[in-house]
């Protein structure tokens, strides 16, 4: 879990007194990874408290996160400062939230950000990390992964060292962000607490946390009373709660055929898993309807035919990314789940896409 949250309008100007009592010293920067959406606004990055070697640092999030865009970074802070960094702080989306975990964690672990990827590979704890989400629904401020794009798999990081030390979750930050990502983003919320709730996994912990952000995800994305401002902080708040929710169960078949698409097309997260969703009826009938509201309320058209032009080799390429997420496949269909979905099936559902 992560230890330390603040939340509240304006809260990150807080940022400053919250890092100033985790300095190490004055060679020990601080690292702020940036997304580069922000690049000349002042409005945020004016308020990023720059101090002795501090560095601000830019990341594109054009495409999803890689273990060799980790290794760069670390490479890049070791090779410019001496002492080992006080701390790294992510300002942005999920990708640069992952990104600043993950840079975190090979601060302090040897060898290549692949060599981690899977379930408690990590020896050595990160060194401290702070998230402040920019966009919602993820629940990369709160999960223990960093979901991460290697030479052979998309596979997070999972790991007891992977959570924030702390977040800042400032409901003002997310105000600008584009109306389709907005809905991308948060659908990836929404997709979490189905997959969450209707997971054999599901215990009363997940449970308790998946049917708060279910209900708040309704509301913000269904109802016409709450206003722009409440909306933003109910967002952030079912992101929150959607996170912790797969934290303690597990995502399911949106997420398996998802990576799929993303690893062979490098379709984003967002606008994959609501691609992915789309197709499902035969797995979240009911939600998928409300997805759909959902859907037509705000105008959203989704993508078609994305894998229209594969090459069956390809489209072997997502069946054997999304086979390999197993807890992701046991939680959806039980112990039992090799022998309730079969390769075809996942040939046809990827070619209906
Ligand atoms: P993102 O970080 O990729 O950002 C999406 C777009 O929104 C980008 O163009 C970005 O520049 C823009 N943006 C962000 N904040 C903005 C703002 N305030 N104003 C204007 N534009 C803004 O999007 P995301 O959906 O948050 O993250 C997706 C990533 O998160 C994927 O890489 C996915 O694998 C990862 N993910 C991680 C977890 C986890 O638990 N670690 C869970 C789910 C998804
Ligand atoms: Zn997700």
């Amino acid at each position: 879990m992560v230890s330390r949250v603040v939340f509240g309008r304006g809260c990150f100007n807080q940022l400053s007194e919250l890092l100033e009592v985790k300095r190490i010293s004055d060679k020990a920067p601080f690292i702020f990874i940036v997304d580069d959406v922000f690049k000349g606004n002042a409005w945020i990055t004016g308020r990023i408290p720059l101090a002795y070697s501090d560095e601000m640092v830019y990341v594109s999030t054009d495409e999803e996160p890689k273990t060799s865009q980790v290794d760069e970074l670390v490479e890049k802070i070791i090779l410019t400062h001496k002492d080992r960094p006080s701390g790294i702080i992510g300002i942005g989306g999920g990708s640069v939230l992952d990104i600043a975990k993950a840079v975190s964690i090979m601060l302090t672990n040897k060898g290549e950000a692949k060599d981690y990827q899977g379930w408690d590979l990590v020896k050595n704890p990160a060194i401290y990390h702070v998230g402040i989400p920019t966009i919602s629904g993820t629940g990369a401020e709160v999960s223990r992964t960093t979901v991460l794009t290697g030479p052979d798999k998309k596979l997070g990081i999972n790991s007891d060292f992977t959570p924030f030390d702390q977040v800042i979750l400032d409901p003002e930050l997310i105000k600008d962000v584009p109306k389709q990502q907005w809905f991308y983003t948060g659908m990836d919320c929404f997709i979490h607490c189905v997959e969450s709730l209707n997971g054999t996994y599901l215990n009363t912990f997940s449970k308790s946390y998946g049917e708060k952000a279910y209900e708040l995800c309704k509301e913000v994305f269904l109802s016409d009373t709450v206003d722009k401002k409440l909306s933003d902080e109910m967002l952030m708040m079912a992101s929150w709660h959607g996170g912790m929710s797969i934290a303690y169960s597990q995502v399911g078949v949106v997420h398996a055929l998802s990576y799929g698409l993303s690893y062979v097309l490098g379709t984003k997260h967002g606008i994959g898993n609501c691609i992915v969703f789309d197709q499902l009826d035969d797995f979240y009938k009911e939600d998928l309807k409300i997805f759909r509201e959902m859907k037509t309320k705000h105008g959203i058209e989704l993508p078609k035919n994305i894998c229209k032009d594969l090459i069956d080799e390809e489209i072997n390429t997502m069946i054997d990314v999304s086979l390999g997420l197993e807890p992701l496949w046991e939680n959806a269909l039980g112990p039992n789940w090799k022998r309730k979905v079969s390769r075809t099936d996942l040939h046809q559902l990827y070619r209906r896409m």
